[in-house]
C-alpha cells in the first residue's frame, strides 16, 4: 500500500472511531430507562397476582369475590397465550414511606385490544377505571402508543390495580411502574429511539428511490418495499404507528400485524433473490424462491380472514423453510465469489441475532428490559443500514466492472484500444508528438485458430509482460493511463497485435532500430499444448500526421504492419504457421503414418549405387505437401528434434534392412536442421539407435545444410567432429545457396559437399552454372572431399557431370524417392 492509501485508510478509521464513539454513548443513555423501575428507586413495596380466565365471562365482581383463585405469582410468570382467553392481573401496592409518590404503570403492548385498569382500595372499593387498547376509542395517541395509567399514593397508602387484558394475538404485556421522573426518562427515550428508526428509514427509503430512478434496478423498489414493512410492523408492535398513519389505519394495521410480518418476509426473501442476481441465472433456486414468495404472499391474503391465534402459529412455521432458502441463495453466491456481497451477508447478522432475542424474550427465556424491547428494532436498523451500504457497493462494484470492462480486453486483461485512445487524445491535446509502435505476433491467427482461447490469451499477456518489462522504464514511451505513473504502457488491440506510444522526438531510424532490438528480446519459444512454438514479430512505428485523428493514425499503424515483411531474425523465411497441422504432424510421428522415401546416389564413374537420402514423406497428407515447408513448421514448433530422431531411427532401420540384403556397403543420408544441435546428447543418441539396429556408423551419414553452420558455429565443429569419431560421415548440402566461404569449408571437416540442384536443373545451357559447378568439383577435389551433384534430370547433364569429374550424382534421372520396399526391388534390379 502506498503512503497516500494507508492516509486515507488512517482518517477513514478516524472518522469510523468517533461515529461509533457517538452512537455507543447515545445507545447506553436511551437503553438504561428500565433500569429505574420503581420497584428499584423507591420504597414502594407491590405483590402480584393473577388468574386466567378461558370462558371469558368474568366480570370485576367475581374476580374480587373468588380471592382464592388468584396465583399470587409474579407476572413475568404468567401464561400469556396465543388463545381466546381474559387475563385477570392484580397489583397490590404499599407505600411504606410518609411522602405522597406519584406512579406511572406501563402496558408495553400497544396492540392489546381491550386493556382495562381498575383502581381498588385496600376495602375492595372501585375508586375509577381506566379503558386502554386499540380497540378503545377517544384516547389520545399518546395513550394508544404508549399505554400507561397515572397513580398517585399518599403515605402509607395501600392500594390495589386490577387489570383485565382481553386481546386477540400477542397477550404478552410486560407491565412495569415508574416514578413520574423515571417515566419522563423512558418516554425521552423511547421517543428518541423511535425518532432515530423512523428518520434513518425514510432517508434511506429517499435515497434509494432517487437511485432507483436513475438506476432502474428494481432491486431498490424492493429495498424500499422492505423499509415500509418494517416501518409497519415495527410501529404496531412497539405503538409508534399511531403518529405514522391515521389512527383508523393504525388500528387496522394492528389487527392484520401478521399481515405486516408477511409482508417483511416476503422483501427478506425478494431482497435476497434480485440482489444476488438470482432473477438473472434462472436456476433452481430461483424457481424455488418464485414459489416460496408466491406461498408467502398467498398466506399473507389469507392472514386478512384468519384469527391471528392460527395465522401468527402459521407464519411462525414459515419462518424456518425461509432461513434456510436465504441461507442456502448466500452460501451459493458466496462460495462462486460474490465479492460485493459482504455488507449484505453482514446485513443478516443483527437481524438473526434480533430475531433470536425476540422469541427469548416472549418465552421468558431473557427478563424483559427497554434494550430488550427495542432490540429488534435496532437489528432492523442495523440491517437496513447495511443494506443499504451493500447496495452502493453493488453499484460501485458494477460501475468499476463496466469502467473496468470499457478499458481492458476481456481476454488478456490488459489495457484495450480505447485506453490508447485516450491516450492519443491526451497526448495530442498538448500538441505532443505521438509515435504509434505496433508489435504483431506473426500467425497469431493460426494460433487462435488451434488453441483455445485461454491459451493463445496467455501467450499474448506472456509478450505484452515481456514488452512492458522492456519498456517500463524508458521515459519516452508513455504511460497509457496518464494520472497513474505505475499504469501498464502497452494496449492489447487484439489478433496478437501489442500497441504503444513513443512521444521522444528522433529520427524514424532511432525508433525503429529501438523496436527492432525490442522485439529482438520478446521470447522465441513458448510451450503449449505439446508443442513448442516458435514466435516471430513485426513492428511498425507510425507518426502522426495533423489532424489525422486517432482512427486514421491507428489505421496507418495497421497498414505499416502489413506492409512491412521485417523478419527479425534474418535466418527465418516467412511461412504461413499452421499449428493444427503440426498437430497433426505429431499425431502422425507417433502414429507411424509418417515415412522415409529413400532417393538412390549414383556412383557417377562405375554407374553403382553407393547410398541413398532419406527424405521425410507424410503419404496420407496428400500429395500437395511441401516437406520443406513442413520441415519449417516443425522447427518454429518445436516437433523438430522428435521428427529428426525418428527419421534417424526409421533411417537406421532401412540400413539395417539392406544390411539383411547383403548391402553393407549402402549408405543412408539423413537431414538434420540447424535446430536439431539443440538435442541435449544428440550424438550419444545416434550412436544408440545404431546399436538398436545393429549397423555400423560408417552406413549412417548426416546433411546439414549451410544455414546450419552460420548459425551455430561452434556446436556445429564440435559435432561434426563427434560424429566423425563415431565414424559417421557429414556432407555439405544444398551447396551454393549460402554464405559458407572457403574457410567453412576448411574448418569443417565435412566427407562429401552436395551442390544444390538450383544449379543443375538447367545446367545444359548455362555457362555461368557450369562454370560455377566445374569450381566447385574441382575446389573439393583440391580439398580432399567428394562431390555430390543432386538434381539431375536427364542423360545430358549426366554426362556433362561426369566429364567435369563429379563423384556422386543424384536426380530424377535416376529416380525419385520412394518407399524403402520399391527402393529394395530398385537395387535388386540394377545389381543383376
Ligand atoms: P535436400 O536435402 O536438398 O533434398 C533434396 C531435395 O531435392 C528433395 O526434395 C528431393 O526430392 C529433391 N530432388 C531430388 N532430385 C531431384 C531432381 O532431379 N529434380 C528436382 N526438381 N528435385 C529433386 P524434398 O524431398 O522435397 O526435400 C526438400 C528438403 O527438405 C530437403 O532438401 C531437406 O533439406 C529437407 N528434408 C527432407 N527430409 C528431411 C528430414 O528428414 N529432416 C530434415 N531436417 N530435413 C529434411
Ligand atoms: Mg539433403
Ligand atoms: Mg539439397
Amino acid at each position: 500500500m502506498n503512503n497516500k492509501a494507508l492516509k486515507y485508510n488512517f482518517v477513514s478509521f478516524l472518522i469510523l472511531t468517533i461515529l461509533f464513539f457517538i452512537i455507543a454513548t447515545l445507545a447506553a443513555h436511551l437503553a438504561s430507562p428500565t433500569r429505574y423501575t420503581i420497584d428499584k428507586t423507591a420504597p414502594i413495596y407491590s405483590n402480584t397476582a393473577y388468574r386466567i380466565d378461558t370462558s371469558k365471562a368474568l366480570t370485576l365482581e367475581q374476580f374480587l369475590a373468588e380471592p382464592d383463585k388468584l396465583k399470587h405469582r409474579p407476572f413475568k410468570d404468567v401464561e400469556w397465550d396465543l388463545a381466546a382467553q381474559d387475563y385477570w392481573l392484580k397489583l397490590d401496592l404499599e407505600n411504606r414511606q410518609a411522602k405522597p409518590v406519584e406512579l406511572a404503570i406501563h402496558f408495553d403492548n400497544p396492540m392489546v385490544d381491550y386493556l382495562s385498569v381498575y383502581h381498588v382500595d385496600d376495602k375492595g372499593q372501585l375508586i375509577d377505571t381506566t379503558e386502554l387498547g386499540d380497540k378503545v376509542s377517544g384516547l389520545s395517541l399518546f395513550q394508544y402508543s404508549t399505554p400507561h395509567s397515572m397513580l398517585t399514593m399518599q403515605g402509607y397508602e395501600q392500594t390495589s390495580l386490577i387489570i383485565k387484558i382481553d386481546t386477540v394475538g400477542i397477550s404478552k404485556t410486560p407491565i412495569n411502574i415508574y416514578g413520574e421522573k423515571e417515566f419522563q426518562d423512558l418516554l425521552r427515550s423511547q421517543s428518541g429511539i423511535w425518532g432515530i428508526f423512523i428518520g434513518v428509514l425514510i432517508m434511506a427509503a429517499l435515497y434509494n428511490l432517487v437511485l432507483f430512478l436513475g438506476i432502474r434496478d428494481r432491486v431498490y423498489l424492493i429495498y424500499i418495499g422492505y423499509i415500509i414493512s418494517a416501518l409497519l410492523l415495527m410501529g404496531s408492535v412497539l405503538g409508534f404507528g399511531f403518529y405514522l398513519w391515521p389512527l383508523s389505519w393504525q388500528i387496522f394495521f394492528n389487527e392484520q400485524v401478521v399481515f405486516s410480518n408477511y409482508a417483511i418476509a416476503f422483501f427478506t426473501v425478494a431482497f435476497c433473490t434480485m440482489f444476488l442476481r438470482y432473477h438473472k441465472d434462472n436456476c433452481r433456486l430461483y424457481k424455488l424462491s418464485i414459489s416460496f414468495l408466491a406461498l408467502l404472499f398467498s398466506l399473507s391474503l389469507i392472514s386478512f380472514f384468519m384469527l391471528e391465534y392460527h395465522s401468527s402459529k402459521i407464519f411462525f412455521a414459515i419462518m424456518v423453510p425461509l432461513y434456510i432458502l436465504c441461507i442456502c441463495m448466500i452460501y451459493k453466491k458466496l462460495v462462486s465469489g460474490f465479492r460485493w456481497a459482504k455488507f449484505y451477508v453482514m446485513s443478516w447478522v443483527p437481524l438473526i441475532v434480533g430475531a433470536a432475542i425476540q422469541p427469548l424474550e416472549l418465552t421468558g427465556f431473557i427478563p424483559y428490559s427497554f434494550a430488550v424491547r427495542h432490540i429488534f428494532l435496532v437489528a432492523i436498523l442495523c440491517e437496513i443500514v447495511l443494506m443499504a451500504m451493500a447496495l452502493a457497493d453493488r453499484v460501485r462494484y458494477q460501475r468499476e466492472k463496466a469502467l473496468y470492462h470499457a478499458t481492458h480486453t476481456q481476454q488478456t486483461e490488459l489495457l484495450n484500444q480505447a485506453m490508447l485512445k485516450q491516450a492519443y487524445m491526451a497526448i495530442t491535446s498538448e500538441q505532443r508528438l505521438a509515435n504509434l509502435c505496433l508489435v504483431k505476433i506473426e500467425q497469431f491467427n493460426a494460433l487462435m485458430s488451434i488453441l483455445k482461447p485461454s491459451q493463445s490469451s496467455q501467450i499474448i499477456i506472456t509478450v505484452a509482460q515481456s514488452l512492458e518489462h522492456q519498456i517500463n522504464k524508458n521515459r519516452q514511451f508513455i504511460n497509457l493511463e496518464s494520472a497513474l505513473d505505475n499504469s501498464p504502457k502497452v494496449a492489447d488491440l487484439g489478433n496478437g497485435v501489442l500497441a504503444f506510444i513513443s512521444t521522444k522526438i528522433q529520427s524514424q531510424a532511432e525508433l525503429h532500430q529501438e523496436l527492432s532490438n525490442l522485439c529482438k528480446q520478446l521470447p522465441k519459444q513458448y510451450k503449449v499444448a505439446g508443442l513448442d512454438l516458435q514466435l516471430y514479430y513485426r513492428y511498425s512505428i507510425t507518426e502522426p500526421v495533423s489532424d489525422d485523428g486517432f482512427d486514421i493514425w491507428l489505421q496507418r499503424g495497421y497498414l505499416g504492419l502489413s506492409q512491412k515483411q521485417q523478419n527479425i531474425d534474418f535466418n527465418t523465411p516467412h511461412i504461413d504457421m499452421d499449428v493444427s497441422l503440426a498437430a497433426e504432424l505429431q499425431q502422425a510421428m507417433r502414429s507411424n503414418t509418417l515415412a522415409i522415401y529413400l532417393q538412390p546416389i549414383i556412383n557417377l564413374r562405375s554407374g553403382a549405387i553407393c547410398g541413398a537420402e532419406a527424405l521425410l514423406r507424410w503419404p496420407t497428407a496428400g500429395k500437395y505437401l511441401d516437406i520443406e515447408q513442413l520441415i519449417l513448421l516443425a522447427e518454429r514448433t518445436g516437433l523438430i528434434n522428435e521428427l529428426s530422431l525418428w527419421v534417424i531411427d526409421q533411417a537406421c532401420l532401412a540400413a539395417a534392412q539392406l544390411n539383411r540384403q547383403g548391402y553393407r556397403e549402402h549408405t543412408i543420408s539423413v537431414n538434420l536442421s540447424a535446430k536439431n544441435l539443440a538435442i541435449p546428447k544428440l550424438v550419444e543418441k545416434v550412436e544408440n539407435t545404431i546399436l538398436k539396429h545393429g549397423i555400423t556408423a560408417s552406413q549412417l551419414k548426416f546433411e546439414l545444410t549451410e544455414f546450419a553452420l552460420i548459425k551455430n558455429h561452434d556446436e556445429m565443429v564440435s559435432f561434426i567432429s563427434e560424429l566423425n569419431k563415431l565414424g559417421s560421415k557429414v556432407v555439405l548440402d544444398d551447396f551454393g545457396t549460402g554464405y559458407s566461404s572457403l574457410n567453412y569449408l576448411v574448418n569443417y571437416s565435412f566427407s562429401t559437399i552436395k551442390v544444390d540442384k538450383s544449379f543443375i536443373l538447367d545446367l545444359v545451357n548455362n555457362t555461368t552454372n557450369q562454370v560455377v559447378v566445374k569450381t566447385a568439383i574441382d575446389m573439393a577435389h583440391n580439398l580432399d572431399m567428394n562431390i555430390t551433384i543432386e538434381g539431375i534430370e536427364d542423360q545430358e547433364t549426366e554426362k556433362m557431370l561426369i566429364k567435369m569429374g563429379a563423384d556422386q550424382g543424384q536426380g530424377y534421372y535416376y529416380s525419385k524417392a520412394v518407399p524403402i520396399n520399391e527402393y529394395l526391388s530398385f537395387i535388386a534390379s540394377q545389381f543383376k
